[in-house]
């Protein structure tokens, strides 16, 4: 009997992330059957049922057995196992978006139908902390010591901020300027490699821009230039974004947090994991059956 083969590709590719992480199947049985002496029957009924922790996959608190393979790894961190030992977890992370909350949720009823093989679960985040968690990622992931950090972040953002579109494909020229426009429809549009963009994007990414770099730096740095928050008001002024976002007050701490506000009330409003033990279950059971004829 053939099983249909469960697709995220109704899911845009921009909101969907992939978490791997392996496991040293004889480091979990030794813990089971050396450490907690039960027989290997029951340490296989027992791991049957494992699914790492949030923080397992967050890498903020991965222990024994558990790890992140590199190119180099070949042999377990903790006992020195080799490959056959290994398995894999696959985390995916959905930023949910009204804009495709249906196809979400028709592919939710599906894995549903599969608990053996997809955990899934959905942490209680605000929009505020869901845009925060985005931007400390942000971070992780640039390095702020070259400019391309800013073309990145503007993609990144845009993407972000219309999960629907089939951006590998829109942009597979690669992006090598993000350009104001004040003629552009729908808030974007892509040309010779240029992306051009409305003033409310744009202004968007340079207030993203503002906010991820000026804890690092005297003023935040953005495709404007280093500027203070003065400055940034004074060019969001300029370009027509309060007038885009509707923010009509002149009290510019006030027009930073309303501008804050419309960014993460445009991005991703939940958060959905879905832990794929596919590839896990099969292992632990070539590994069990081969403890059992030995
Ligand atoms: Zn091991």
């Amino acid at each position: 009997m053939k099983k249909t083969e469960i697709s995220f590709d109704l899911i845009p590719s921009s909101a969907v992330s992939t978490t791997a992480l392996t496991i040293c199947l004889k480091c979990a049985f030794d813990l089971f059957i050396k450490q907690l002496k039960v027989a290997p029957r029951t340490a296989y009924s027992e791991l049957k049922k494992h699914v790492p922790e949030q923080t397992d996959f967050a890498g903020s608190s991965t222990a024994r057995p558990h790890f992140f393979m590199t190119e180099e790894t070949d042999r377990c961190p903790y006992c020195n196992g080799v490959k056959r030992w290994f398995a894999e977890f696959r985390a995916i992370r959905i930023d949910a978006h009204p804009s495709f909350e249906k196809q979400r949720k028709k592919l939710w009823a599906a894995l549903k139908k599969e608990p053996d093989r997809f955990t899934i679960w959905s942490p209680e985040r605000t929009q505020m902390q869901i845009f925060s968690d985005w931007l400390e990622r942000m971070k992780r992931r640039i390095g702020f010591d070259d400019e391309k950090w800013l073309l990145q972040v503007a993609v990144e953002h845009i993407k972000r901020a219309a999960p629907s579109n089939d951006w590998d494909e829109a942009l597979r020229g690669g992006v090598r300027r993000v350009q104001l426009s004040r003629q552009v429809e729908g808030g974007w549009r892509y040309e010779n490699a240029w992306l051009y963009v409305s003033p409310e994007l744009y202004g968007d990414v340079i207030m993203v821009q503002h906010l991820l770099s000026r804890a690092h730096s005297h003023g935040g740095r953005t495709f404007e230039g280093r500027l203070t928050l003065q400055e940034l008001m004074g060019r969001l002024r300029r370009i027509g974004y309060f007038e885009a976002r509707a923010i009509t007050t002149r009290d510019q701490y006030e027009a930073f947090e309303q501008a804050v506000s419309a960014i993460v009330a445009s991005g991703p409003d939940a958060i959905y994991y879905a832990v794929d033990r596919g590839d896990y279950l099969k292992q632990l059971k070539t590994v069990y059956d081969k403890k059992r004829t030995k």
